[in-house]
């Protein structure tokens, strides 16, 4: 199974390696709603704390986040103070607090159902917070680990999952008396008046055996579905059931829990840290949309650690989608690598990401770990203050409905039913062409399976499906309609040539749109395409972009097919292999070169109102792959250009800009935030060579970028007094040197 690197996600392979469950440690956190506070609703005439919160803090102590710390150890949070944690987050301008309250060792409160940790004596630290809270009206979340392996686990073997085999797996049982466990501890906390809850890794594990076969669940199981739970991942369809009930499990213990503590105190708000996204696949027990809207907003988590610079943004935005109607939460990190290892990043490494969350509609919450004492570091309150100065000052810029133009769609069912236990199969194609689009400057959004209807669908000016092998009929018919309207669809790689369960089929479902048939699948990923100077021409591409006659690799799945009612463009062509690979001596897994062409490269059709572009080959996967060459992404920017060649919004800057366009329509002025990711050059990996991660953002980038309206804006200006700008039509031209530039274009 791939999850992620794991030098990119160590939390993982520690838990791993634990056997249960270190990373909820690592997980931050966030949020929660109320009324002893002063912010909450209890009278129906004040808005929940989170409507208009922008940055807050989460902190916790070090030293129990992996489980059976030492109970004796009393050096262990013994200068964890409730007061200071609430001081220094006012100082450092945070509009709220989570509060570090329980997980799976102790409470840090004085519990009559929970060990308390062993450093505290006689404190209370909650007490102390939410009485020190009070002075400031700051809102006191209290952090509340759900699934975690420690002292109550091992109290508490009955509520313990176990495998086919009925061994116990380190985790708790959703279906078990935890629940009402949980409610007693929530209960408890509330009692201090706290704001509301964060409840962190509500997940049902993050490897195999992949699910409960504790008697309670199979009692269940069968109950809801009529025969008994198979033995395991068979990939058939009892294990169909098998996914649902793991889904329909953790669902209803969100719901519960939420429900309950709704009915003790409805001033209280609740949010689930999120698992829904990349790189979290069925393992989790977490669909995109089904886990995402059962708190009072979505929490999830970012960072470069586990999730890449790039997916900060599509973090946030995957949280968006999943949650329209609701606010989104992220939560980021102080240290340099991770939350528990007690160091403080640059400035403007935690600025980069702090903007690029607030950029794209998220409000942010920094994850602060103590040091084993509970004590706090001075200069990363230093930091953490600065960079929230700078977000609250620049309030009025963020939060606005987001310009996209093409809609990325997300295929849930691919992911459980083709990836399988390799997620990244399918996940590759998708970050991959999210890659290219941010790249490009193509202001992007997510599409959801579970959501879209055709009204979302319509939002978009184009729909990039990328490999989404597994498209229902339903699915297949609400894409036809949307083109058939005027939509614009890119359609890439395998999609639509997998069955529900990820059989392969004879024919893509997506044939009718695509306008040729599915011929053969290529069993290679070392593809090659080609095109003439007239298929560059069609494409709306120079010759300076792209070679005319010259074959480049576009690593990835691909098929041929034969056009009915489409217009081939370029060539496709199958790489060779040499005699030992034929004769299976020799692996394929580095690159061959181009041998024939089997069939077109790209099918143009034309449909109703709209037009659909199709790759027979995945410059999608290409992108995100090892072999990104830069010809693979010009492709899919150029694709999306020749179907909607004026754009609303169109900017040209480096790679390494990332640009969020949004729209106030009441003041009637386009933002462009323009965010420079300056990572320098990183050395020699310390393993895993040479899987590096980058380097920290330590100075302000100088970078030009050009923002093109469809006419010449009324007034076009910066908010950096550094920024020169000069406005010439409808081009604007900007130099900016810092991290930060929003460019604010009336119309
Ligand atoms: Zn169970």
């Amino acid at each position: 199974m791939h999850k992620l690197p794991r030098n990119a996600l160590r939390g993982r392979a520690w838990k791993g390696a634990l056997g249960a469950m270190a990373l909820l440690a690592f997980l931050p956190a966030c949020a929660g709603a109320a009324p002893g506070t002063g912010t909450g609703s209890a009278n129906g005439t004040r808005e929940p704390w989170f409507t208009r919160a922008l940055v807050g803090m989460e902190i916790g102590p070090t030293g129990a986040q992996f489980g059976h710390s030492d109970p004796k150890d009393a050096r262990y949070c013994a200068d964890f103070d409730g007061r200071e944690l609430v001081r220094r987050a006012v100082a450092a301008r945070s509009e709220y607090l989570v509060v570090w309250v329980r997980d799976g060792d102790y409470a840090y409160h004085d519990s009559k159902l929970l060990p308390k940790a062993p450093g505290l004596g006689p404190r209370d630290p909650l007490r102390e917070a939410v009485d020190e809270a009070r002075r400031h009206t700051l809102p006191i979340i209290a952090y509340c680990v759900m699934q975690q392996g420690g002292h109550y686990l091992k109290a508490h073997p009955e509520w313990e999952m176990r495998g086919p085999d009925g061994q116990p797996i380190g985790r708790f049982c959703l279906n078990s008396g935890y629940l009402e466990a949980m409610k007693q501890i929530v209960a408890e906390e509330l009692t201090y008046g706290i704001a509301g809850f964060h409840i962190d890794m509500l997940d049902q594990g993050f490897g195999p055996p992949y699910g409960c076969w504790c008697p309670a669940c199979r009692t269940q199981f069968e109950r809801e579905f009529g025969h008994p739970m198979p033995a395991g991942a068979t990939w058939d369809a009892a294990w169909d059931d098998m996914l649902e009930f793991r889904y329909r499990s953790s669902e209803r213990f969100e719901k519960a829990l939420a429900a309950h503590i709704r009915a003790l105190d409805p001033a209280a708000t609740v949010d689930f840290n999120y698992h829904g996204n990349p790189p979290f696949s069925f393992e989790v027990g977490q669909r995109p949309v089904q886990h995402a809207g059962n708190g009072d907003f979505i929490t999830g988590e970012t960072g470069v650690w586990g999730f890449s610079a790039l997916t900060v943004g599509l973090n946030a935005e995957f949280y968006r989608a999943a949650v329209p109607h609701q606010r989104v939460q992220v939560a980021m990190q102080r240290g340099v690598r991770m939350y528990h290892d007690q160091t403080t990043r640059p400035l403007n490494d935690m600025r980069w990401e702090l903007i690029t969350l607030l950029a794209h509609g998220a409000f942010a919450t920094m994850v602060d770990k103590t040091a084993f004492d509970g004590r706090l570091d001075p200069v990363a309150y230093e930091r953490i203050g600065a960079a929230f100065e700078e977000a609250r000052a620049k309030r009025a810029h963020f939060g606005h409905p987001a310009v996209a133009e093409v809609g990325l769609y997300f295929s849930s069912r691919t992911r459980d039913w083709l990836a399988r236990d390799r997620p990244n199969d399918y996940f590759q194609g998708y970050l991959g062409a999210h890659k290219a689009l941010a790249y490009e400057h193509i202001p992007w959004g997510v599409v959801l399976d579970e959501n879209a209807t055709a009204a979302s669908l319509r939002r978009f000016p184009v729909i990039i499906v990328p490999n989404a092998g597994i498209v229902s009929a339903a699915e297949a018919e609400r894409l036809r309609q949307y083109v058939e309207e005027g939509g614009r669809l890119v359609v890439t790689g395998l999609s639509g040539c997998f069955g529900r369960r990820g059989e392969p089929l004879q024919a893509s479902t997506l044939e009718a749109l695509i306008g040729a048939r599915l011929v053969r699948k290529l069993g290679t990923v070392d593809n090659w395409a080609r095109f003439s100077s007239a298929d560059l021409r069609g494409l709306g591409l120079s010759e300076n972009s792209l070679r005319a006659d010259w074959p480049f690799l576009v690593k990835g799945p691909a098929a041929v097919f034969a056009p009915t009612t489409a217009s081939p463009i370029g060539d496709l062509m199958a790489p060779y292999r040499t005699t030992r690979q034929t004769q299976g001596m020799e692996g394929a897994e580095w690159p061959m070169s181009a041998d024939a062409t089997v069939g077109p490269a790209i099918l143009s059709n034309a449909l109703g109102r709209g037009q659909v572009l199709s790759f027979a080959c995945s410059p999608d996967f290409a992108v995100a792959g090892e072999h990104a060459v830069v010809e693979a992404r010009k492709l899919l920017a150029a694709a999306v250009r020749r179907l909607n060649p004026r754009p609303r919004v169109r900017i040209t800057a480096p790679a390494n800009v990332e640009a969020i366009v949004t729209d106030d329509p009441v003041k009637r002025t386009i933002r462009v935030h323009l965010i420079g990711y300056d990572s320098p050059p990183q050395t020699m990996p310390t393993r895993e060579r040479p899987y590096v991660l980058p380097a920290l953002v330590e100075d302000a980038p100088m970078f030009r970028a050009v923002v093109e309206l469809q006419s010449p804006p009324r007034s076009a200006k910066a908010l950096n007094p550094s920024t020169d700008l000069k406005q010439v039509g409808a081009r604007t031209e900007v130099t900016v040197s810092d991290i930060h530039e929003v460019i604010l274009l009336r119309y």
